[in-house]
């Protein structure tokens, strides 16, 4: 029981119940469990089952949508700057900049559920729909309120999906007779990059001869289910006008190479998939930047060290994720790479252990 009382209390805490409510909470969970209720939950379900009345009869007891919105803003963000309550607008010093400025740059519309700092929402990308705000600064309790109350027009749309296929006329270079010519000129390509037969294997690196990838070697990436998340399609040809031709899938929204990581071993983190293959356990940002995905997967999965090696004139890109991945449970766990000169880790061959560079 006493583990019940303090679940009320806590939360009257949390969102500063008023007046009776704790204690008209606690009678509905006792009348609950005295009806025998609960009898068929095991003890972690049980939990479960309070919470959710707990934030149910929190939600009943609340006047309105907008007070337990303010309540939420308040808790992750501090107290407002401006608020003009007939616009729905209300603004509060941002996370990521504010640096004790106090300059109230971040704005929330919680009629429109909306918000973006004016400072660095394009730089940062603290902008967008209100869920994400709650997301990537809140708990996950107040992202089960938030969910709650969101209106049905607010609410991210379940893009259909449709699933990304290797291109036509793809083809393993196990599969093709060695002296076609095409997978000839394909592999001499690699060979000269560097790139063994282990880590042609590994990845199942191959080779398009036909279709509107032609000419092009193909990195494939898998998700954790295995399944194709995207592709790299370098062309081999020195006068190819397109270098790099990418398929129509967004590359935000995987992770590359997630089905070959070991989420508790050393990650490296790099630009390209042509950087990754030398690496032991990396991952391709196909990219300077990362993207939140990413960016949150690590910090929820990631178990040992991250180290950063963009390429050489990426420097001011890599300390900037240095700082924005080195905190919370990641602190301390960060490494970086410093290239110098033109060379990336391709053309290092992941060597790169010559190159740590101590951050102060
Ligand atoms: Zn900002």
């Amino acid at each position: 029981m006493s583990i019940y009382i303090d679940k009320v209390i806590g939360l009257s805490h949390r969102y500063t119940l008023k007046g009776d409510t704790p204690v008209i909470l606690l009678i509905v969970i006792c009348v609950l469990i005295s009806l025998g209720y609960l009898n068929k939950y095991n003890g972690n379900e049980k939990l479960v089952k309070i919470d959710c009345y707990i934030i149910f009869s929190y939600l009943c007891c609340m006047s309105d949508d907008a007070e337990i919105l303010l309540e939420i803003l308040h808790d992750i963000l501090g107290d407002e700057k401006l608020h003009y309550e007939s616009k729905g607008q209300i603004s509060f010093d941002c996370p990521i900049c504010d640096e004790d400025q106090h300059k109230g740059n971040l704005e929330v519309n919680y009629f429109e559920h909306v918000y973006k700092c004016w400072s660095c929402g394009d730089e940062n990308n603290t902008k967008g729909p209100l869920g994400k705000l709650i997301d990537n600064f809140g708990d996950k309790k107040q992202k089960k309120i938030y969910n709650l109350l969101q209106p049905e027009n607010h609410k991210p749309k379940e893009k259909r999906k449709d699933y990304l296929k290797l291109p036509t006329g793809f083809t393993l270079f196990k599969d093709s007779s060695l002296v076609y010519p095409v997978r000839r000129q394909a592999y001499n390509y690699l060979k000269q990059r560097g790139i063994t037969d282990e880590i042609i294997e590994k990845y199942g690196i191959g080779f398009c001869d036909t279709g509107a990838f032609s000419g092009r070697i193909i990195i494939p990436s898998y998700d954790s289910k295995n399944k194709l998340n995207y592709f790299i399609a370098r062309s081999w040809d020195p006068n190819s006008r397109a270098k790099y031709k990418n398929p129509e899938a967004s590359k935000d929204e995987i992770i590359f190479f997630e089905n070959t990581i070991n989420w508790n071993e050393d990650i490296h983190l790099c630009e390209g998939a042509f950087d990754a293959i030398f690496l032991p356990n990396s991952i391709a940002m196909l990219g300077k930047h990362m993207s939140d995905l990413l960016l949150n997967t690590l910090y929820e999965k990631a178990n040992s060290n991250i180290i950063i090696c963009l390429d050489s004139d990426a420097w001011a890109d890599a300390v900037k994720l240095f700082h924005n991945l080195n905190g919370g449970r990641l602190y301390n766990k960060v490494k970086i790479i410093k290239l110098t000169g033109d060379a990336d880790v391709a053309d290092l061959r992941g060597n790169i252990s010559d190159y740590y560079y101590k951050m102060k």
